[in-house]
């Protein structure tokens, strides 16, 4: 047995408000934490490859997963599926390593209602404002005018489900929104739940313990 088991961290947040940045940091921070790629019937976008940032399916594929039960979650987002796939969660949890999710409310519902819930960490990364989230979209140059106003207008139903995570993180400023994410999943890190070694340790204490009498 490892001496800890692995958190699912679910980062969500509005398209914009900085989720990926902060991913990248996390992992820059601690590259034992493994990203977890979804599946998406969405078409690439320049510079993403296979397997990197998503497992690129068409939709029969990414159906026949589901059907299986090779999905931890699934959800349908700006018009195309988007799916983590189970398998490699399971793994790296049991390995006692952090597995971290960008994925949205959906997803996030799905993952805490799972027989993995227990080992959920979830936090929602807000814009400090909506005229940022919008210059933040364009500054990426990632997109089209025309889906970019299809995410303005989707951000509003992403933030309304702020209420269902763990924290809640205003990022305004980007390295203090950092420290505090860091400091949230050192914190998380010491669950009980999180720490299958402890109940050894708690015998070997009762054991010493009777030795005194
Ligand atoms: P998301 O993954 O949530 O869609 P990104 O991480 O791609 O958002 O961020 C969108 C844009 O905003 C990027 O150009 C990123 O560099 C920038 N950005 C992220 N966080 C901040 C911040 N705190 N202050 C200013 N710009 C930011
Ligand atoms: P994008 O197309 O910009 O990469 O992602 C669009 C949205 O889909 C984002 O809000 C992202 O969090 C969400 N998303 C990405 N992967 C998954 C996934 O596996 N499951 C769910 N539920 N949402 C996802």
């Amino acid at each position: 047995m490892t001496d800890r088991r692995g958190l699912l961290i679910i980062l969500s947040s509005p398209s914009g408000a900085g989720k990926s940045t902060l991913a990248s940091r996390l992992m820059a921070w601690d590259p034992g934490l493994k990203f977890s790629v979804s599946a998406t019937t969405r078409a690439p976008r320049p510079g993403e490859e296979h397997g990197r940032e998503y497992f690129f399916l068409t939709e029969d594929q990414f159906k026949g997963q589901v059907r299986r039960g090779e999905m931890l979650e699934h959800a349908h987002v700006f018009g195309n599926f988007y799916g983590s796939p189970a398998g490699p969660v399971r793994d790296t949890i049991d390995a006692g390593q952090d597995v971290l999710f960008d994925v949205d409310w959906q997803g996030e519902i799905q993952i805490r209602n799972s027989d993995l819930g227990k080992h959920a960490l979830s936090i929602f990364i807000l814009p400090p404002s909506i005229k940022e989230l919008r210059r933040r979209l364009e500054s990426r140059g990632q997109d089209s005018a025309e889906v970019i106003s299809r995410r303005m207008l989707k951000s509003w139903d992403e933030i309304s489900h702020w209420g269902y995570y763990d924290y809640v993180l205003i990022n305004d400023d980007l390295d203090s929104t950092e420290e505090k994410l860091k400091t949230i999943v050192s914190a998380e890190r010491m669950r009980r739940i999180q720490q299958p070694a402890l109940q050894e340790h708690v015998r070997k204490l009762q054991a010493e313990f009777e030795d005194l009498s």
